[in-house]
């Protein structure tokens, strides 16, 4: 491993001054991600422009056994981006271009860096749709959304960022640069290098460029909230939106605790004392829009809906909509340190689950606050707690322990979205058992047979 002064000397040799950070202060915003708790200083920060000097700094990070750490924007929610001691971050925000939207095609080629929404924005200005939309949209990178094969609001009907990824620039951790994948709607040339890379978490090669599909925008669409004196009855409303061959673009569920950290921040004019309330979306031909709006409306009332709102004007759909876009920061107001969680259940197990995660939370005499892609079984039970009191980040540990079981045992996973990073590494071999844990060291160890793209993540 390098000494600090040879760092320096290798970055150097690579970068210009001005993209090299290596004072404390200007480190520490990089030694931390979106993740609770988790912190580590690095050696140094790097920023690439160009697709060759993330090539020459892996190949002298082969040479000098030097560890390096990549990173978009540092959203992520397992610790995935989390420095080690000694490590070089790279950082991938300065490649941020959108480099060509081709109509004919329905394809959009972007740098690592450029952020989802301006990938969102330039789908948007040629008549197309990007539909992942992950809640930290605004910031996080096409290249990490691809790193965590990230989801969002409408994955129930749109499905998440795999689902659109068609071809990817990756520099291997040898520094040589590939291209996988290309413009063709289909292409079995081999085994798929492309999906392989997605959800990889930044072990396996660096993105540098993302080549995505785009669909054409739906013309019309309508949203409603639904709101419940038992949660029981909101999951109940989501099996019967489904059962009845409905495929919302939206199905999302903040529960009692949720509602009123949203109020409390936003004001939106949810009911206090509501037990949850449903954010449903329907988007498509007018026509359909309009029929499934209002069979779902009836469901939700069938089932004991205490009031549906529907939207009648855009701004009105955004302020409903703003409740789940809300629910994270206005949760992580209430206690100095939040951890949001990502237990995922098959759809059949939703109502078990909730009510598993609050026996558990008051079991514990923990504040814990849920919400999530009802639709998809991704429920982000959301801790509100400190830190610094041992006491109650044991409860917590342990509270979480047992959620992942239970997750487990209805079927599901330790993370539908987030991804493994330092966060679930110790919950992994019980989601995935021993062998399929070997294979994929076996995977890591022939890409980077040295260990020096993010080591010590996932495993
Ligand atoms: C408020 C909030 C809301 C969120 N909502 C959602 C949500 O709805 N759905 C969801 O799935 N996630 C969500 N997240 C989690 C997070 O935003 C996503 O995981 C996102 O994709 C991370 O992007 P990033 O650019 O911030 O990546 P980072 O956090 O910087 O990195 C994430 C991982 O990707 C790797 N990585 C980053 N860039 C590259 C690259 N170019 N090549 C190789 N590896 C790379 C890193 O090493 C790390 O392992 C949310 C987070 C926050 C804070």
């Amino acid at each position: 491993m390098p000494t600090q002064a040879e760092i320096g000397e290798i970055l150097a040799g690579i970068f210009p001054a001005d993209a090299i950070l290596t004072t404390r202060e200007d480190l520490v915003p990089y030694s931390f991600d979106g993740t609770a708790v988790l912190q580590q200083m690095p050696a140094a920060v790097v920023f690439a422009k160009r697709v060759d000097e993330v090539s020459r700094l892996l190949e002298a990070a082969n040479r000098h056994d030097l560890v390096i750490v990549p990173r978009g924007s540092g959203t992520g929610l397992s610790g995935g981006s989390i420095p080690l001691q000694e490590s070089v971050v790279l950082c991938l925000t300065h490649m941020n271009s959108i480099l060509e939207v081709d109509a004919r095609n329905l394809t959009l080629l972007a740098e690592a860096g450029a952020t989802t929404l301006d990938i969102a924005l330039a789908a948007e200005r040629a008549g197309l749709f990007y539909p992942p939309d992950p809640g930290s949209m605004k910031i996080s990178t096409i290249g990490g959304n691809v790193a965590e094969n990230s989801g969002g609001l409408r994955g129930l009907k749109y499905g998440v960022t795999r689902d659109y990824v068609m071809g990817l620039e990756v520099v291997l951790p040898s520094g040589e640069v590939i291209f996988t994948g290309n413009k063709c709607v289909k292409d079995v040339a081999g085994y798929s290098l492309r999906d392989l890379f997605i959800g990889s978490e930044g072990t396996l090669g660096i993105v540098t460029k993302v080549l995505l599909s785009l669909i054409p925008k739906p013309p019309a669409g309508k949203t409603l909230l639904a709101i419940f004196d038992r949660m029981q009855d909101a999951a109940n409303t989501v099996s019967a939106i489904i059962a009845a061959k409905i495929i919302p673009c939206t199905l999302e569920f903040l529960d009692h605790v949720t509602i009123n950290c949203v109020e409390d921040y936003a004001a939106i004019g949810l009911p206090r004392e509501a037990a949850a309330v449903l954010l449903m979306e329907t988007d498509g031909h007018p026509a359909a829009v309009e029929e499934e709006a209002s069979r779902m409306a009836q469901i939700a009332r069938d089932l004991h809906a205490r009031d549906v709102r529907v939207a009648e004007t855009a701004d009105d759909a955004m302020r409903l909509a703003s409740a789940r876009r809300a629910a994270f920061s206005s949760l992580a107001r209430i206690a100095p340190t939040t951890i949001l969680e990502d237990a995922t259940v098959p759809r059949s197990e939703l109502a078990e689950m909730v009510e598993h995660i609050q026996q558990i939370a008051e079991k514990y005499r923990l504040k814990v606050g849920t919400f999530g892609h009802m639709g998809d079984g991704n429920l982000h039970p959301t801790f509100l707690t400190n830190e610094k009191d041992a006491d109650e980040m044991h409860r917590v540990e342990l509270a979480m322990k047992e959620i992942f079981d239970r997750a487990l045992a209805l079927g599901g996973t330790i993370t539908g979205e987030h991804g493994v990073g330092l966060a679930k590494k110790p919950f992994l071999p019980g989601a995935v058992g021993e062998l399929n844990l070997e294979v994929m060291k076996q995977i890591k160890r022939s890409f980077d047979p040295k260990g020096i793209l993010n080591p010590g993540k996932i495993f």
